[in-house]
This record gives structure tokens, C-alpha cells and sequence, in this order.
């Protein structure tokens, strides 16, 4: 099964994401993850992005697409793919729904992590501590939830039709988000 996770920066993508790898076997795709590691790995793209992403504004969609399809196209993860963070724009919506065509996939599963924008706040401060990312101070957090609400959201309009779409409430626990999401795909 492909799996989304939808929401806004802070809202736990990364965390039930991992929780999911654990339990079911499948494979994270947090392009957020990757294109830190182009930064980190001093590539060409990565230079490219570094202060984009510091900035708080979007990588492009050449750019994520690219490294999309790179892992779509791999057979060792077909249909045990878990996105965190992408798509996060119509345009990427629309890519991926053509990738995974073309490979005989579909979304089987969306999870979108609704919370509130204090909520997300108070939370960032806190990764900012213990993760040391440029993006996460203050001002860059209030860009990253507008370019959360002026285009990522509307592509909820995209995935709220399909049949396995399921909204939570992401200011819960940890374990009870896990929990919910665990039933739902276990069954
Ligand atoms: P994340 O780890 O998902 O919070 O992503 C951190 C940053 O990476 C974002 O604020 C963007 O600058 C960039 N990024 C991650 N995923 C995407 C994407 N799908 N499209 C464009 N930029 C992205």
C-alpha cells in the first residue's frame, strides 16, 4: 500500500511516518529529509536549495519531482511508500498521480494531521532546540505555515473525495494518532 501524510509544518508527518515504517513495512519518503541531505551533501541541487530552504520558501517543483521519480521508479519500494511533506502543491499532486500511474500505483491511503496554528508554534520551538534546523525560528515558521495555507492545503480539495481519506486531529497524543492510524491500515 502508498501512503500520505498530509499537514502543515509541525504537525507530526515525520513522527507517524516513522511509526507506520516500523509496523508495516514500508519505505519514508520525506523529500524535506532529502533535499537536506543534497544540502548536507554539498551537491549541486543542494546548493541550489540551501537558502530557499532557509528562507522558509519552496524547493522547486523540478526539483522535488526529479527526486520523486527517482524513488517511485525503484522496485524495491513499489507499493510500500509512505510521502511525508510532498506533494505540497497542485502541480506535485498532479506529478505524482502520473508517476504512480505509469508504474501501475496508486494512493491507497491519506492521512491528513489537522492542527491548530498556536499548536504548531509552541512545537517548532521546541524541534528548534533539539533539531538545530535553519528554517524553524520564528519568522520562518509563520512564511512556512502561510506557504502551508496558501498552497499546500488546497490540494486537500485533490485527495478529500478519495474513499480511504481520513482527517485526525493531530493536537492529540503521539501514541493515540499512531493508534488510529494503525486500525485504519490494519484492516
Ligand atoms: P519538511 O521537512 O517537510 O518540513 O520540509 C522542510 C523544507 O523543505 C520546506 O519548508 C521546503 O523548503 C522544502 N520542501 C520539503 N518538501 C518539499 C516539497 N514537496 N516541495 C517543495 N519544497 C519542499
Amino acid at each position: 500500500m502508498n501512503v500520505i501524510i498530509f499537514g502543515p509544518p509541525g504537525a507530526g508527518k515525520g513522527t507517524q511516518s516513522q511509526n507506520i515504517v516500523k509496523k508495516f513495512k514500508l519505505f519514508q519518503i520525506s523529500t524535506g529529509d532529502l533535499l537536506r541531505s543534497e544540502i548536507k551533501n554539498r551537491t549541486e541541487i543542494g546548493k541550489e536549495i540551501e537558502d530557499i530552504i532557509s528562507n522558509g520558501d519552496f524547493a522547486t517543483d523540478d526539483i522535488v519531482n526529479q527526486i520523486i521519480k527517482n524513488v517511485i521508479s525503484d522496485p524495491k519500494k513499489k507499493n510500500k511508500l509512505i510521502f511525508d511533506g510532498y506533494p505540497r502543491s497542485l502541480s506535485q499532486a498532479k506529478n505524482l498521480d502520473l508517476l504512480l500511474n505509469k508504474t501501475n500505483q496508486k494512493i491507497d491511503f491519506i492521512f491528513f494531521l489537522n492542527v491548530d496554528k498556536n499548536v504548531i508554534i509552541k512545537r517548532i520551538e521546541k524541534r528548534k532546540i533539539l533539531e538545530k534546523r535553519s528554517d524553524d525560528d520564528l519568522n520562518t515558521i509563520l512564511k512556512r505555515y502561510d506557504a502551508y495555507m496558501d498552497t499546500t492545503r488546497p490540494v486537500l480539495d485533490f485527495y478529500s473525495k478519495n474513499p480511504n481519506y481520513y482527517e485526525l486531529d493531530g493536537g492529540e497524543e503521539i501514541s493515540i494518532i499512531s493508534s488510529k492510524i494503525e486500525q485504519i491500515l490494519s484492516v
